[in-house]
């Protein structure tokens, strides 16, 4: 990822990708003390344009609030960066990495005069999942890792650290054979994948857990966006693994995975075991909102070259 051509977005400047470095002792780098977001940009009549830039900006903001990080460039300047980045890689469609991380002035838990840093790369990044698993869905098991405690780790915030749960539960559920994990609450009740929120439809009801220690996903909400404009009731309660074995559809959904139909949890077949009808008309629904072919959806979409 190091060594290739193009320019990073580092502290308010474009720096050549190779340089943009940091040193050993920076402080988020043994800690996990920082956030960042994963954002997109498709590509669209109008060139390649970001998908929600705004709501990804605010949750970046919102995140380093709750770290107590003082971010040091303003809303605007960030969703400039994120189009720059775009624009100055001469990229197409992108997956985008901002990053606020704290600086190597000082170490220990009680380091006070630490410099926040933000950074913002951008490249080509096609697919998370084979297209095939968006047609048939992917096979999902229960992680023996629990979810964050919403007071343990603070779980709105998208925090560097947060990650080493999700890459646990990946790395299991990959190892046992299956494509993502499910991870559960503390007390046992449905959270998240890795990466990802979930959705299930049972009924004709979509069900999404409430946002307690789940993230609260800019997917999740363009799902429920969308469920309000198709006038299908949804409920954000508490969910139970079974439910999600009895149900007539499943999904993931995140930035990365988009809208990702789930076949399987735990070796039990969910539904007719492909995507279902909903699953397939959201997921249109999304990707044309992301490829800018839907009027309707068309202010989510900021174009990178104005
Ligand atoms: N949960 C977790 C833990 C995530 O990392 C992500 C990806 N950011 C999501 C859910 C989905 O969020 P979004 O739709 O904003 O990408």
């Amino acid at each position: 990822m190091a060594d290739r051509d193009g320019f990073i977005w580092l502290d308010g400047e474009m720096v050549p990708w190779r340089e943009a470095k940091t040193h050993v002792l920076t402080h988020t780098l043994h800690y996990g003390l920082g956030c960042f977001e994963g954002v997109r940009a498709y590509s669209t009549e109008k060139g390649a344009a970001i998908f929600r830039l705004k709501e990804h900006t605010d949750r970046l903001f919102r995140s380093a609030h709750i770290l107590n990080m003082t971010m040091p460039f303003s809303k605007d300047e960030l969703n400039a960066a994120q189009c720059a980045a775009v624009r100055e890689n001469n990229l197409d469609e992108a997956y985008l990495r901002p990053m606020v991380f704290l600086g190597s002035e000082g170490m220990g838990l009680r380091a006070d005069n630490l410099k926040v840093h933000v950074m913002v790369a951008a490249w080509s990044w096609p697919s998370y999942m084979s297209p095939e698993a968006k047609e048939l869905g992917i096979k999902v098991r229960t992680s023996s890792y629990t979810r964050h405690h919403v007071n343990i780790t603070m779980c709105k915030a998208k925090a560097n650290g947060n990650y080493i749960n999700s890459m646990l539960a990946l790395n299991e559920a990959i190892a046992s054979g299956c494509e993502e994990a499910l991870l559960l609450d503390n007390e046992g009740y449905v959270a998240e994948g890795s990466g990802e929120n979930i959705f299930i439809m049972r009924d004709g009801v979509l069900h999404t857990p409430e946002l307690t220690s789940c993230l609260e996903g800019i997917t999740r909400q363009t799902i429920l966006d969308f469920a309000k404009e198709l006038n299908i009731p949804v409920k954000e309660r508490r969910i139970t693994r079974d439910e999600v074995y009895i149900a007539d559809e499943a999904f993931f959904t995140g930035t990365a995975a988009e809208v990702l139909p789930i076949r399987e949890l735990d070796g039990r077949v969910i539904g007719a075991g492909k995507r279902g009808p909903l699953t397939e008309k959201l997921q249109g629904m999304y990707f044309d909102a992301v490829k800018g072919k839907s009027e309707a959806h068309s202010q989510w979409l900021t174009p990178v070259n104005g």
